[in-house]
């Protein structure tokens, strides 16, 4: 660990000029228009897709189930507007872009809840098992961007101990401000998440770290926290990626890992605001995870916003609200560090785990030059690695030493990418190696299977 004056930090990352946050940080956040249509992926997760559960024609209320998990890693779908399935389709996906299903519905109707829902529940009769099952049944999964099924991070193995239960405010990502907002405008609610987490995994020891560049949230949390020995607000050093779980985890317990190891190896769980905020809301609340607050935001619209959003809204309609400019060249979900660029505004809605609409005005393409191994990729990455080594294997398509060199420990947090002298694509070389590698597994495993099939 590393301290900067008081700050918690850790060993490496980077320091961006400006955060680009003061452009939405002030914007409450607002109801946007509910969307005519809504586009209801069956994989906005890690882990096995849903399955459909209703057919074209059926009508459906809002926060009915309309996908459903097919395996414990996975997550249920929901539907975000009352109305009428129209389609059951496939579309490219706003991560993957590999092709997905997908349930159309058509807004129709009242905004009314699906029975038994939107119902109060009684927090203190409820017992770990009684959390786990609401926050599987409202689908819930990591908001930070991640999605992985949160049903599962809360179902860790037997044999490992949760010591401690850190609350990712740090929102290091540039421009995005959602986490920020809610930690604003609805602290209680936070506070009141993270207790059903700690009774959820029978933990009494938590941490909420919260960048220093959002001191007014800190105070904030720490005033409804109050006295609660229990927790413990934590301020951190402005710092990319500090919001990733291993340097959190640096930061505030100084414990170590590594980067193929999960935090509960060293006996911590990670959980970010929104996943948090979506965990009050489906406990206390009984609603499913069917809208959450989003950045809207860049140089490319007039009017940056944080709006709650229904999940699988079409981006067109928000980005025309918030004033999209004529000259705007890129679309990014998440933030510029780590967010995925969209081709295609018609075709686009947004899933579970799109926190940001970035949208730029420069679509800068960076050209490609030799490395010249100055060593500044070394020194910025957080995990250790050599991002210069791994960037000439990666790029000679000598994948087999990209692996000696760690590659699969790569978290592709673009660091070593924004520090490159030579401006080297390194995140998008070390992620075609991996997705090659991946296909040449799987090329492999089917030649398996035809060559042990029976003969007919
Ligand atoms: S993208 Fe990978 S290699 Fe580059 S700094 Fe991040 S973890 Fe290190
Ligand atoms: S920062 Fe760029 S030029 Fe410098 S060593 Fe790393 S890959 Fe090479």
């Amino acid at each position: 660990m590393s301290v900067s004056g008081n700050l918690k930090s850790f060993k490496g990352g980077i320091h961006p000029p400006s955060d680009w946050k003061e452009l939405s940080r002030n914007k409450e956040t607002v109801q946007a228009p509910l969307p005519d249509f809504a586009y209801v992926y069956m994989s906005q997760h890690i882990g096995a897709p849903a399955k459909p559960m209703v057919a074209k024609g059926d009508k459906v209320k809002k926060g009915q189930r309309v996908g459903e998990a097919q395996a414990f890693v996975s997550a249920h779908t929901h539907a975000p507007i009352a109305g009428e399935v129209v389609d059951i389709t496939f579309r490219s996906h706003p991560v993957s872009g590999a092709r997905t299903q997908v349930v159309v519905i058509k807004r129709e109707g009242e905004d009314e809840w699906a029975d038994g829902l939107n119902k109060p529940t009684d927090v203190q009769n409820l017992s770990p098992d009684d959390i786990r099952n609401l926050i599987k049944e409202a689908g819930i999964v990591g908001l930070g961007g991640a999605a992985f099924p949160t049903h599962v991070k809360l179902s860790p193995p037997k044999d490992k101990k949760v010591e401690a239960i850190i609350l990712n405010g740090a929102e290091c990502e540039p421009y995005l401000t959602c986490d920020y907002r809610l930690m604003m405008e609805k602290t209680q609610e936070v506070v009141e998440g993270l207790r059903i987490i700690m009774k959820c995994l029978g933990c009494n020891n938590a941490y909420i770290g919260i960048e220093a560049n959002k001191k007014d949230s800190y105070e904030k949390v720490k005033q409804v926290v109050g006295t609660d020995p229990n927790i413990k607000v934590e301020l951190l050093e402005v710092k990319y990626p500090q919001g990733a779980e291993h340097q959190l985890i640096k930061a505030i317990l100084r414990r170590e890992f590594k980067p193929t190891q999960l935090p509960v190896e060293v006996g911590a769980v990670v959980h970010n605001i929104s996943t948090t905020y979506a965990i009050y809301e489906a406990v206390r609340h009984k609603r499913p995870l069917i809208q959450r607050v989003v950045t809207v935001t860049g140089d490319g619209v007039d009017s940056p916003t944080n709006l709650l959003l229904r999940i699988g809204s079409p981006i067109e309609p928000v980005l025309r609200q918030a004033g999209l400019r004529d000259d705007a060249k890129r679309i990014i979900f998440g933030g510029p560090m780590m967010g995925i660029a969209q081709p295609d505004i018609a075709e686009t809605t947004t899933i579970k785990g799109t926190g940001g609409i970035l949208v730029l005005r420069s679509a800068e393409t960076w050209a490609s030059h030799a490395c010249i191994r100055c060593g500044k990729c070394v020194e910025a990455c957080p995990y250790g690695l050599n991002p210069s080594i791994l960037s000439i294997l990666c790029e000679a398509k000598n994948f087999q030493a990209a692996m000696e060199f760690n590659l699969m420990e790569c978290k592709e947090c673009g660091c070593c990418t924004y520090v490159c002298t030579s401006r080297r694509p390194i995140v998008h070389l070390v992620k075609t190696a991996k997705f090659e590698l991946a296909r040449q597994k799987a090329r492999e495993q089917a030649k398996q299977q035809v060559a042990t099939a029976p003969a007919k």
